[in-house]
């Protein structure tokens, strides 16, 4: 029997290798992987799990959490991660939408989710963080040896559901052969190896940490540190011994703000990675300058896997993703019509290739509204192609503001405040106003003690953007709302500013 993606792994793997090394000192190897997601798989299978049943998961970060994505991938399950942050109300709609054989949780979730599950056809069974809990019970008494399911490259291996960033999450139907194409093309861009060591403190239940880090790893027969969350002074701990570490922007500018981060602090290092939100060039230009790392960016979404990557060899610029990785195709199209626009012009990024989902979960229309007809997915982030070719985000469509009739685009304005001195950093929103539509509005983050207030950031910008662009208001916070993947949450701040311009 094959199974795509597990029988991919299976090849890249040596037993006697590590696999992981654990927060606590525990550490396992490849062989001790196999054996622990047979015995889950041989569970799942034990518990009425079948070839195409979703296994939904809310789990704290651990090994075995990673050992149950992988024996719902050997079973033929789908694996349906769910944030750790998601309430009961939340996960009620989750649980429904999905309709999962089975879900795991913390122990301490499981009365809660007793009554969740029950009303959606769902067994419930639970996972700690320590490795305990009543699955992995069960599983010690089952067999490690366990034969795969039969799995296509165009089967379903798991629903992950987007960050909900612009709206309630989707879930995104993710094939065998989107996980495994993928990661394939992300080791060979990025050249990894079983010498590798990763630093791996992200999120399991997000692409960027299920996908991109731990596929990656496990196709190059590599080891990872794998940490419940990020902390700057362990990541510069693990370091010498480490060679890449995959992170959001905010562990970047954590790790610059940290006076332990030298050329010697990262001599081990071969590479540094950064996705999931923009990392701002000043931080990318820092980091090069405390270490001589220049941090290689990346773009991709939960629909898409990675779309593009800055080059392993050759200039890695700050502010753009970098090239099309091999195999998937972009272009950029005017927003209403779907014409691509022309070179160098801002407009709607579009990818097709083999790591483009196959739909969302029970939603035909948006699937549909989403798609062109020639097979290209509309991402939903505005952007350009440069004259070397190089990509550039320069927002996303949702958080286009629409001022006087005039398009203004939100990074333009951000990257002009951002480098005012005594800015930290900045989020540019349309709120409604009653004569433009939308106003400008600019929130900003201030330097501790720094002398700025509005009058010189609007001051500033006066001979730097057309009068329409230029902010109606300018306010400050001490910080700007994030959810878990660092993201900045717009919706937040247009809905805690909505009135004021009224
Ligand atoms: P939702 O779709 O539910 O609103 P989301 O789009 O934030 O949430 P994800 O799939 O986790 O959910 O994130 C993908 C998005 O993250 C991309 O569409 C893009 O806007 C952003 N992104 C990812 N990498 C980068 C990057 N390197 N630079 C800028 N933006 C990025
Ligand atoms: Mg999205």
């Amino acid at each position: 029997m094959s199974n795509h993606l597990f029988d991919a792994i299976r090849l890249a793997l040596r037993p006697a290798a590590v696999f992981i090394l654990g927060a606590d000192g525990r550490s396992w190897t490849y062989g001790d992987m196999l054996a622990q997601s047979g015995r889950f798989a041989s569970t799942l299978e034990m518990l009425g799990v079948r070839p195409g049943d979703r296994v939904a998961v809310q789990v704290e970060k651990s090994p075995e959490a990673l050992m149950l994505y992988l024996a719902c991938i050997r079973v033929g399950a789908i694996y349906l991660p769910l944030n750790t942050a998601y309430t009961l109300a939340e996960l009620d709609y989750f649980i429904g939408d999905a309709e999962p054989r089975l879900v795991v949780c913390t122990p301490g979730a499981r009365a809660g989710m007793e009554g969740i599950a029950a009303s959606h056809g769902a067994h419930v069974e639970t996972l700690d963080e320590a490795g305990g809990g009543s699955l992995a019970e069960l599983a010690r008494d089952e067999a490690a040896d366990f034969l795969d399911a039969e799995r296509g490259p165009d089967d379903l291996a798991a629903i992950l559901y987007t960050s909900g960033t612009t709206g309630r999450s989707k879930g995104a139907m993710l094939t065998h052969d989107n996980l495994l194409s993928n990661a394939v093309t992300l080791r060979d861009h990025w050249r990894f190896s079983a010498n590798d060591r990763l630093i791996h403190a992200l999120p399991i239940f997000h692409t960027h940490g299920l996908f991109v880090a731990s596929n990656v790893v496990l196709l190059s027969g590599a080891s990872m540190y794998f940490l419940p969350k990020f902390d700057a002074d362990e990541a510069l701990r693990l370091m010498k011994t480490a060679t890449v570490m995959m992170g959001v922007p905010t562990f970047y500018v954590r790790l610059t703000q940290h006076e332990g981060l030298t050329r010697e602090a990262a001599a081990h290092m071969r590479l540094f990675i950064s996705g999931s939100a923009p990392l701002l060039a000043e931080t990318h230009r820092k980091f090069e300058a405390m270490t001589g790392h220049a941090i290689l960016e990346r773009y991709g979404m939960t629909e898409t896997n990675m779309n593009t990557s800055n080059p392993y060899d050759g200039d890695r610029i700050a502010g753009t993703v970098g090239f099309p990785l091999p195999g998937v195709s972009i272009r950029v199209t005017d927003p209403e019509t779907g014409v691509p626009v022309a070179d160098g012009e801002t407009g709607m990024i579009e990818v097709k290739g083999p790591n483009v989902f196959k739909g969302y979960w029970r939603m035909p229309e948006k699937t549909a509204a989403e798609f062109r007809a020639d097979g290209f997915f509309i991402t939903g982030d505005l952007g350009k192609i440069d004259e070397r070719g190089y990509v550039h985000i320069v927002g996303r469509g949702k958080d286009l503001v629409i001022s006087g009739g005039y398009n203004i685009y939100p990074k333009e304005v951000e990257t002009e405040i951002d480098q005012m001195p005594g800015v930290i950093e900045t989020a540019v929103i349309g709120v409604a106003h009653p004569d433009f539509g939308e106003g400008v509005t600019a929130v900003v983050v201030r330097k501790p003690g720094a002398a700025i207030d509005e009058r010189v950031i609007l001051d500033g910008l006066k001979d730097r953007l057309a009068r329409y662009k230029q902010p109606k208001r300018v306010i400050f916070v001490d910080e700007l709302p994030r959810n878990t993947m660092g993201k900045v949450q717009k919706n937040v701040l247009r809905d805690t500013y909505a009135d004021l311009y009224a």
